[in-house]
């Protein structure tokens, strides 16, 4: 069956390939991003296959946008059967070399970007009776490394949340489900946002050696989301099989 499936971070990487192969299925997307061209250009190309796209500028650090985001959904489609919380970025370095603006601009994005995306969709999943949320995490989540630490706070807490959430709307009955996904080193634009130049350096060395492309995990995501509403897939953990940690 179709769904309204919105997906913010969707003008490249992870969110793109996932608008991509959610479209060739038959959904309608909303796609959210800052960077217009890119979310005219991925529309044009659903459209021009026949599918079910269109879009609104959204900075997910600011609530009012994001919740401009999901009212495009409803007037456009009527109801938001899907969220996708999947803005982010990961300019990782040192707490000695102090990249103060880095690790606000990863909280603001990473986290409340997410918590943003919950407050301007779970209203309305509440009201249907039914929802999904797919918040994009990280093996981060899970461990962390010399420079990693404000990006993988920010991605524990994602999985925190998650979790939360998932079992609240479990104790109110509301059939909504959380899924977080939590890829490794995938070949994205994300490499891209980090300011420390060695830092850049060395991550894009280890991703030339192991990333994968994002169309996996928007096979892993597509599979969640199309699991029958009985089952709910808490947690996809996917790495390239070349990825050791
Ligand atoms: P990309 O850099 O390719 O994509 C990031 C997306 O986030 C872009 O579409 C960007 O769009 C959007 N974005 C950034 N800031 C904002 C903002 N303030 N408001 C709205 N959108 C914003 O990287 P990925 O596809 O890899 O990243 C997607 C998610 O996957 C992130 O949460 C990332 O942390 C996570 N992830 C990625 C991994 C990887 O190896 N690539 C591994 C684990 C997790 P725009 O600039 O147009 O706003």
């Amino acid at each position: 069956m179709s769904k309204v499936i919105v997906i913010t971070g969707a003008s490249s990487g992870i969110g793109q390939a996932t608008a991509e192969l959610l479209a060739q299925q038959g959904n309608q997307l909303v796609l959210g991003a800052r960077r217009e061209a890119r979310l005219q250009d991925l529309v044009k190309r659903i459209k021009a296959a026949n599918g079910d796209a269109i879009y609104a500028v959204t900075d997910v650090t600011d609530l009012a946008s994001v919740k401009n985001l999901a009212q495009t959904a409803i007037e456009h489609y009527g109801r938001i059967d899907v969220w996708m919380n999947n803005a982010g970025l990961m300019p990782q370095s040192n707490f000695i070399d102090g990249r103060v603006d880095d690790w606000n601009r990863m909280i603001d994005v990473n986290l409340r970007g997410v918590l943003n995306g919950i407050d301007a969709a779970l209203p309305t999943m509440r009201k249907q009776k039914a929802g999904h949320f797919i918040n994009t995490a990280s093996i981060a989540a899970h461990a962390t490394h010399p420079g990693g630490g404000v990006y993988s706070a920010t991605k524990a807490g994602v999985l925190m949340i998650s979790d939360a959430l998932r079992q609240e709307e479990v104790q109110a009955q509301s059939n909504v489900r959380v899924t977080v996904v939590s890829p490794g080193a995938i070949n994205t634009e994300l490499v891209n946002s980090i300011t420390d130049p060695n830092v850049k350096k060395g991550t894009a060395q280890f991703y030339d050696q192991v990333a994968i492309n994002p169309d996996q995990i928007a096979a892993s995501i597509a599979f969640a989301i199309n699991t029958p509403e009985a089952a709910s897939i808490n947690e996809l953990i996917i790495r390239p099989s070349k990825q050791q940690a």
